[in-house]
């Protein structure tokens, strides 16, 4: 990491939208050194208040649906609508941990994108898990949003847990999917159609331009079955080509107009209300697993206790108990 600054460095750096200070801080806040971890949430602090003037939007979809084309067509399409416009693009990939490399970390992703004077895109940390990249992603998008850009894309692949983490700090979440091809097919989980506001199906063009038409179809009716959103949205289904550029603009004004309902039936803070208390709860329990098992005492005890549970000599239960109970009692 280069050298540490202070923190009012980073934030004057963030504040005054500079691009590389603004990489350092979210460096920083990815870090898992106490003195990092000290030094960032006194940046985030100080950055907090000017923070959440932003619109969040999440995507997911099966690798190879088109995410990274999609976004990078999208965002092409944003922020030629504004001058004023600029859009941060973050990843939540739980891959990263597993394979070094990552499904989504390659660095040809989103080339004219990540060149664009108003654009920033940042993988997912390496090496953490689901909980820990979620988190940072968060702390991340904020320091984005405190640099002045207005669109976030959160971006994740469709395995594990990641599709919720993205759903739960997003303040509109698509999924996209392929033409022709069933849910199982496409590795869709159950649950994840619904947590949509925006389903596209991607890839509409040449051959698979009534294939897409008629999955667009197939979806629209289906989604009539789920209860109506408690925010009073129907979840809407569209047709775009990414690799086309075409269907974007429909996309795009689906998105704008889910954004001033929300907006004006209030279910925008509220979502934002929610999301904010689950990432308070959600550090808590961070907080107290990392200080439980950095416990001297706890450390030394696992081992022994790990073995015997293996064993069967010990329940698991009374096992766990009893190094919960030395938390408090007999150090
Ligand atoms: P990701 O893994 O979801 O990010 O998918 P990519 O954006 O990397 O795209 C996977 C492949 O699908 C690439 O070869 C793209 O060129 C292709 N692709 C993406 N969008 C479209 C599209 O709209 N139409 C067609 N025909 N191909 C597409």
């Amino acid at each position: 990491m280069a050298k540490l600054l202070t923190p009012s460095e980073y934030v004057r750096g963030i504040l005054s939208g500079d691009r590389l200070l603004l990489a350092r801080a979210i460096t920083l806040v990815e870090s898992t050194l106490p003195a990092h971890r000290a030094l960032a949430q006194e940046v985030m602090r100080q950055v907090l208040p000017h923070t959440g003037r932003s619109a969040r939007i999440g995507i997911t979809g099966v690798p190879g649906v088109g995410k990274s084309t999609f976004i990078e067509a999208f965002g092409a399409h944003l922020l030629q609508g504004g001058p004023e416009r600029r859009l941060a693009v973050l990843t939540i990939d739980p891959t990263s941990r597993i394979s070094g490399g990552s499904i989504l970390g390659d660095k040809t992703r989103m080339d004219a994108l990540a060149r664009h004077s108003r654009a920033f895109i940042r993988p997912s940390p390496a090496g953490l898990s689901l909980g820990g990249v979620a988190a940072r992603t968060r702390e991340a998008m904020l320091l984005c949003e405190a640099a002045g850009f207005d669109w976030i894309v959160v971006e994740t692949v469709g395995v594990g847990q990641s599709e919720t983490a993205v759903h739960d700090m997003c303040d509109l979440f698509m999924l996209l999917l392929l033409p022709g091809a069933g849910d199982e097919l496409q590795g869709i989980k159950r649950g994840i159609v619904e947590m949509a506001d925006l389903v596209a199906v991607n890839k509409a063009d040449g051959p698979n331009a009534e294939p897409a038409r008629l999955a667009a179809q197939h979806y629209r009716s289906a989604l009539h079955f789920f209860p109506k959103k408690e925010n009073d949205w129907a979840p809407e289904v569209l047709t775009c080509s990414a690799l086309d550029r075409t269907g974007l603009e429909e996309v795009w004004s689906v998105v704008q107009r889910y954004l001033a309902l929300a907006r004006s039936n209030g279910s925008f803070d509220e979502r934002r209300a929610r999301q904010r208390r689950q990432w308070f709860t959600e550090s808590l329990l961070n907080g107290l697993h990392d200080w439980f098992f950095a416990l001297p005492h706890i450390r030394k005890r696992l081992g022994e206790m790990e073995t015997a549970v293996a064993e069967g000599s010990v329940s698991p239960f009374w096992a766990a108990e009893e190094l919960l109970q030395k938390t408090v009692f007999d150090r």
